[in-house]
């Protein structure tokens, strides 16, 4: 049976539009093209087409999945970030526009050293950081720790999607332990992180499509939401060298925190703080003395 494409896709863009998905055209779009293995311009280039009765199918359980409350990057398996497409499944966090504004401090700093800059990137995830890093500083050699083999493994797959694979090392471990046992392993120039950074009690309360779908090792930053930063105060002076850049991501209303903390170590100086495009405190960096 032969059905037409653009009333399938009607009908979906009208079941998400019933369950309140924000978007509902639009993501019908990308569902059908994922469905169909195309662009979604090619929807429209495409003249008359027609799909069958077991691809409808596929397409209104794509639908159906999404108006449960599954975010649509986990559906399509993808998400933008640093222009770079990346693959992305429940085994990571979904890159967010915000850690641009890290990544890019880090490359701004990066570009004005001579050489190749060694940087480590601590909860690699989906890889976001590391490979972005990677693709735009073409003499950096990177490191990337996760305590998640399945996000390890997610973060391979997009550095060898993105051609950097040889310049990153892919390390499995608790914070810095990896690098202990490792043959190999210096100091760095740069130790960038966007470390879970929700207090425990308030994941509760977060919206449905992140609470019960993105993982929960990838949100949770202990009581107060700040545990990760005092562990890569501390334990970071092992393998920043003196000179080098700290640089991490912080939630709503931490920035002042993690300054403390940095200062208490008694071991960082220009500590500063760079707001989003939103205003928002967001990144905390300073410089190994
Ligand atoms: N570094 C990854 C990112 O920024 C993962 C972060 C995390 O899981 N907390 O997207």
């Amino acid at each position: 049976m032969q059905l037409k494409g653009m009333e399938v896709l009607r009908k979906g863009q009208k079941i998400l539009e019933c369950h309140d998905v924000p978007s509902s055209r639009l993501e019908a779009e990308l569902l059908m093209a994922y469905m169909l293995k195309c662009q979604r311009h090619d929807l429209y280039l495409m003249r008359d087409w027609k799909i069958d009765g077991a691809q409808a199918q596929r397409f209104f359980d794509l639908i159906y999945r999404r108006c449960e409350g599954c975010p649509i990057q986990y559906i399509i398996n993808k998400q933008e970030f640093m222009g770079l497409e990346f693959y992305v499944d429940q085994r990571v966090l979904i890159p967010r526009a915000d850690t641009e504004i890290l990544v890019e401090h880090v490359i701004k700093w990066a570009s004005q050293e001579e050489g190749s800059v060694r940087i480590l990137d601590v909860g690699t995830g989906s890889g976001a950081i590391a490979v972005s890093l990677a693709f735009f500083l073409p003499r950096a050699r990177i490191t990337a720790v996760d305590i998640s083999a399945g996000a390890l493994a997610v973060a391979r797959l997009n550095a060898c999607r993105h051609g950097v694979e040889n310049r990153i090392v892919f390390l499995e471990g608790d914070l810095f332990s990896p690098l202990y046992g490792h043959s190999g392993a210096q100091l760095f120039d740069v130790i960038v992180s966007n470390p879970p950074y929700i207090p425990t009690q308030e994941i509760e309360g977060l919206e449905r499509h992140i609470r019960d779908y993105e993982p929960r090792i990838a949100l949770d930053g202990g009581h107060d939401g700040l545990k990760f930063y005092s562990r890569l105060a501390r334990e970071g002076l092992d393998w920043l060298k003196v000179g080098g850049l700290l640089a991490v991501e912080v939630g709503y209303g931490q920035a002042r925190k993690v300054k403390s903390i940095l200062e208490s170590t008694g071991c960082y100086v220009n500590i500063a703080i760079q707001e989003d495009l939103a205003g928002i405190e967001r990144v905390v960096s300073a410089i190994r003395r």
